[in-house]
């Protein structure tokens, strides 16, 4: 879908940051992310990916793999294959996450890692891009070293929505059924806004000012109260781990200190 003529017209929008999800090697990404008649999608990104790189702007791309249990054994293959193309063009970012129960038919499907492998796996790729891939600091600085934040996830912004094709709006990625549309967007490009639908999504963005256990946490300035949609659930909104943190400084750490 993003060819170099929609980018084109993205850019002369003042739209310059993307985001694109690749979940690793050919033959994992097509065996995650395939069409309705079966057939792999990688070719196709990765194609579209390589013309977005030619483009002469000032463009921010995030190319975001997503890992479980068994996809995370290929990260290295990937990242490899990332850097014979992107290499040292860090206008590209490339980003790991642990993919997450979304309470749908797939998740049957799935091997999800626990959060402290997910998290020991975010370091370890990390540190790797990092220390032995020859990443500058500041790419692994803005990426990973924590930083204290105003909402836990874009579903917090309140001009954030997620658009559908049909022009339907939503505030989170993991909810996207009919009773979740928080509004449409017309054809002529207005914002309709269900604004009870908003009012109830936004009282749980802020939810963690009456939480207890959010006020004595130490990962608080980190995480301002978590998922947004698991406190819409009933349950807590905890996804921060302090593992990938301490990992990170102590890699930092030691770094700085063989540079003198
Ligand atoms: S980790 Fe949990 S308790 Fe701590 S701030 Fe985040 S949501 Fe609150
Ligand atoms: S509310 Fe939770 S599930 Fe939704 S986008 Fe934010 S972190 Fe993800």
């Amino acid at each position: 879908m993003l060819n170099r003529k929609i980018i084109s017209k993205l850019i002369d929008a003042g739209i310059n940051g993307f985001q694109i999800t690749i979940d690793g090697v050919p033959f994992i990404h097509n065996l995650y992310r395939k069409l309705k008649n079966g057939k792999g999608t990688f070719s196709k990104i990765w194609t579209n990916i390589q013309k977005l790189k030619e483009i002469d702007e000032n463009i921010h791309v995030v190319i975001r793999t997503n890992f479980d249990e068994d996809s995370y054994n290929f990260l290295d293959e990937w990242i490899n294959l990332y850097q014979s193309v992107f290499g040292k063009d860090y206008r590209f970012k490339l980003v790991f996450r642990p993919v997450f129960r979304t309470g749908t038919e797939r998740d049957k499907y799935l091997k999800f890692c626990d959060l402290k492998k997910s998290a020991e796996v975010e370091s370890e790729i990390l540190i790797k891009l990092w220390g032995k891939l020859g990443f500058p600091d500041w790419y692994f600085e803005e990426i990973m070293l924590p930083k204290p934040k105003t909402i836990y996830c874009y579903g917090g912004l309140p001009r954030c929505f997620i658009v559908g094709a049909d022009g339907s709006l939503w505030k989170c990625t993991d909810a996207l059924k009919e009773e979740d549309i928080i509004g449409n967007l017309n054809k002529k490009g207005e914002i309709l806004v269900n604004n009870n639908r908003l009012i109830d999504w936004d009282r749980f963005t802020e939810q963690w000012l009456y939480d207890d256990d959010c006020k004595k946490c130490i990962s608080l300035p980190l995480c301002m109260g978590g998922c947004i949609l698991s406190r819409k659930r009933g349950k807590k909104g905890c996804y921060s781990s302090l593992f990938p943190v301490n990992k990170i400084m102590e890699a930092y750490y030691k770094k700085h200190l063989e540079r003198g």
